[in-house]
């Protein structure tokens, strides 16, 4: 608080990403970022991009980058919208499509950003309970609202919702915009590109964050009919012409012609998520099933705020919630097959009731606050 503030500034709720932990090695798991590193062919495009031409702007609407996934996805490169991260690409879309017209809706439990946005741009919204199960009903969203955004895969649960019903609700609400936040897609469910052509009223949006493993690049994007498109470049032309810069474009490009070591990391995510979850589920824990690239675990007998604690003292970060509904339970990105590993060997530590591991160097992970 500072007497500088607006009472706007005072009102904002920012969203707290994950800990990013200075100076120490933790086993990463949660941000949900993916352990095998960008594509080769990516990082030597970044670093061939480094020279004499970064005092030039690079190209505003990322031409070469929308046409190659154009190219991929089979539509016009006109119906491809890049920007910086796609928490950047949702929030233009937050403020181009949801703006008076009544509230946004999205589920209970999801992606803590959409209340972000929405207070952000002084947008209404109602949260809708997903089932006991943690499924949505579309059913549920149906009568006027001003727009709806749904993550599919859902965060933090991993739940995937199949196409069918991502269309039951287009088809209920064709006089608004629904966005479909497809970050988690690659990792096993149906994406609703395909939908693209025959909603005029659907924006998905993908990022390279997680199954391209680039999120410290900042590159994501959003796919729908040109009208829609258009919209988000009049918002972005209206706030920062170049989202992305020259690495960022030149690492992307590359990134997604890089089938193969796309294809290669993400089903080795996959079967290490599989294996993990069935791991886990032998110590006790219920694990929602997941079409994503972390687990959504929550232990009988023992709090999700002791594993956690447990957990870090291990040297091992997962992602605790104090949300109401799932505050008993813990995200965990899949790592690598050794980082897994190690986790269930902390985890049984923890639930078993041992104190400290025996490991060299412990002391290094205690908690300093
Ligand atoms: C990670 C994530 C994003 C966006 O990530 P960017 O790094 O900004 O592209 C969007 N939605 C969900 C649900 C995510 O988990």
């Amino acid at each position: 608080m500072s007497r500088f503030w607006s009472p706007f500034v005072e009102s904002l709720v920012p969203y707290v990403p994950g800990e990013q932990p200075k100076g120490r090695t933790y086993i990463k798991l949660n941000t949900n970022e993916n352990p095998y590193g960008p594509s080769p062919q990516a990082l030597a495009a970044i670093r061939a991009a480094t020279g004499d031409d970064l005092r030039l702007y690079p190209d505003p609407n990322a031409g070469d980058l929308s046409d190659a996934i154009a190219a991929t996805l089979g539509l016009p490169s006109d119906s491809i919208f890049i920007g910086n991260g796609s928490d950047e690409v949702l929030a233009h879309a937050f403020n181009a499509f949801f703006r008076d017209k009544g509230p946004v809706l999205f589920p209970d439990v999801t992606y803590s950003f959409y209340p972000t946005y929405c207070n952000l741009y002084g947008l209404p919204f109602r949260q809708l309970a997903l089932d006991s199960a943690y499924k949505l009903d579309p059913g549920d969203y149906m009568g006027p609202c001003g727009g709806i955004v749904i993550a599919n895969p859902n965060a933090p649960t991993g739940i995937a919702m199949t196409l069918d019903k991502v269309e039951q609700i287009l088809r209920q609400n064709p006089d608004v915009v629904v966005v479909i936040d497809e970050a988690y897609v690659d990792f096993g469910a149906e994406s609703a590109v395909q939908l693209v052509p025959r909603y005029d009223n659907l924006l998905v949006t993908q990022t390279f964050s997680k199954s391209r493993s680039l999120a410290g690049l900042r590159v994501g994007f959003a796919v729908g009919q040109p009208h829609l498109i258009e919209a988000l470049r009049r918002i972005k032309d209206s706030f920062n012409s170049y989202p992305l810069g020259r690495l960022a474009l030149a690492g992307a490009i590359e990134a997604w012609g890089d089938r193969e070591w796309f294809d290669f990391t993400r089903k080795r995510i996959m079967d290490e998520r599989d294996k993990t979850a069935d791991a886990l589920g032998g110590l006790g824990f219920e694990v929602l099933p997941s079409a994503a690239n972390f687990l959504f675990v929550s232990h009988g007998e023992v709090a999700a705020e002791n594993l956690f604690a447990g957990l870090r003292s291990h040297g091992i970060l997962v992602r605790h919630f104090r949300q109401p509904r799932i505050a008993n339970w813990l995200r965990i990105s899949v790592g690598m097959k050794e980082d897994c590993k190690a986790l269930l060997d902390a985890t049984e530590c923890v639930i078993s009731g041992k104190t400290q591991p025996v490991r060299a160097g412990s002391n290094d992970f205690q908690r300093d606050q």
